[in-house]
């Protein structure tokens, strides 16, 4: 089949190297000049810092100083370790610095020969269904999507935050610390880039507000302890005050961080009449095995679940969905594959999942992944994997602020 990839991010390029070891022909449209997607890093960031309406949108969400929060043996796609440095000046610690990620999409796309498929500057703005499928008018039997999902940030509603008058921007627009120096800065969201960037900010600012919710991260270092505060969510804003669940209330803020994640986007299938997927409360409705389209088959939408390991997540699904393709395996008919998904459905509804966190897999990946693996007829996932990320998973717990720079136990 002739294949449309649309994106050349980890997961485009691991979905065209799947696809043609599968003997499908692939296009690769990348709307950039440059692979790696969130990994190409850039200082460049939007004139709307809250990310709203910036006139061009920056596709990538790194901050200079970041280091991945994963090991990178358990990162890499399999069978294509990133242990060994990649060049002599190369990161070779267990959680590297997100430059030493590049050089390994970039060695990655060279060797697996999927560089040379890449059309880039080619943004996708029409994806439409007519039998087979047309990408901006171009003829393709499938499509496999590998837009990314941390570029559109998520701004939740704030009452009174039209008030603020301070520095406010999203995480998406954040690249270095300096410009909270001597400030007094208030940050919103508990989960990954929250903790890192209360810890970044805290070195130096004159004091750092964290309020969210559940702290999955420990609190702040001994050493700046005096000047990072967590504190419960925010009720409201007045000018510049930041009223608190609870009662209490931080005054004089400067300076205001959503650290609230990231939304769902498919601007090119907005025109398209009936859209074969819908994004409601950011779940993406309409999808088989949270992959294919439920009702279209030979569209693909690889990597949207979370608190995975996203390499080999995607690289399993693009298997999976190469090999569907090419007939390895029935699909089951579109009634069972409807059952199937209303069946997932009312078992998220009966325990209280909220619909935003429907593509949350968490350890339930390994049982996703040995799903799709045994279809594909391969192997299910490898101990040493499942062991890892316990491991890794214990590691943060036990050591939130610095586990990046200690061994992890028995591994
Ligand atoms: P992306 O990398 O976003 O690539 C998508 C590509 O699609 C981009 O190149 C983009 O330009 C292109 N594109 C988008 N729209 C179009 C269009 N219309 N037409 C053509 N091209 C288009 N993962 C880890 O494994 N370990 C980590 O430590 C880790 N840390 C992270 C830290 C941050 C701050 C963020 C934001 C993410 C982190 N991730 C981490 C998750 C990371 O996003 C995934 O690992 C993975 O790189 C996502 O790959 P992707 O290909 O799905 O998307």
């Amino acid at each position: 089949m002739k294949v449309a990839v649309i994106g050349a991010g980890a997961a485009g390029l691991v979905t065209a190297h799947e696809l043609l070891a599968a003997g499908h022909e692939v296009a690769i449209f990348e709307q950039s000049n440059r692979l790696g997607g969130v990994w190409a890093f850039t200082e460049a960031i939007e004139d709307d810092l809250l990310g709203r309406r910036p006139s061009a949108r920056i596709h990538s969400s790194l901050y200079a100083a970041m280091r991945v929060n994963l090991p990178r043996d358990l990162m890499a796609f399999h069978g294509f370790p990133f242990d060994e440095p990649v060049s002599p000046e190369g990161d070779a610690r267990r959680y590297p610095h997100h430059s030493q990620v590049l050089a390994y999409l970039e060695r990655f796309a060279e060797i697996s020969g999927v560089s040379e498929y890449i059309r880039f500057g080619r943004q996708v703005s029409h994806v439409e269904p007519a039998g087979h499928w047309l990408v901006d008018g171009e003829r393709f039997d499938a499509v496999a999507i590998c837009n990314g999902h941390y570029s559109e940030p998520y701004l939740p509603h704030l009452p009174g935050f039209e008030t603020f008058p301070g520095l406010a921007l999203h995480s998406h627009n954040y690249r270095r610390a300096e410009i909270f120096a001597g400030r007094r800065v208030a940050l919103l969201g508990s989960s990954v880039s929250g903790a890192d960037l209360s810890r970044e900010i805290g070195d130096v600012a004159q004091a750092v507000f964290f309020c969210g919710r559940a702290f999955r991260q420990a609190p702040p270092l001994a050493s700046q302890r005096s000047r990072i505060k967590r504190c419960p969510p925010i009720t409201r804003f007045q000018d510049s005050t930041i009223y608190l669940a609870g009662g209490e209330r931080i005054e004089d803020v400067d300076a205001f961080l959503f650290c609230t994640g990231y939304r769902y986007a498919f601007p090119f299938l907005e025109s398209t009449e009936p859209p074969p997927i819908t994004v409601r409360h950011n779940w993406v409705q309409g999808l088989y095995r949270q992959l294919i389209a439920c009702a279209q088959p030979t569209l693909a939408l690889i990597g949207l679940p979370f608190r995975i390991v996203p390499f080999p997540l995607f690289q399993r699904q693009a298997r999976w969905f190469a090999r569907s393709l090419n007939g390895c395996f029935a699909l089951p008919a579109q009634t069972e594959r409807r059952l199937e998904r209303a069946g997932e459905i009312r078992a998220w509804r009966a325990s209280g999942v909220p619909q935003r966190h429907y593509h949350f897999l968490g350890d339930g990946q390994i049982d996703y992944l040995n799903r799709l693996a045994e279809q594909c007829g391969d192997a299910p996932v490898p101990d040493w994997f499942t062991r890892l990320w316990t491991a890794h998973n214990r590691h943060v717990r036990r050591h939130p602020n610095d586990y990046r720079d200690r061994p992890l136990p028995g591994n």
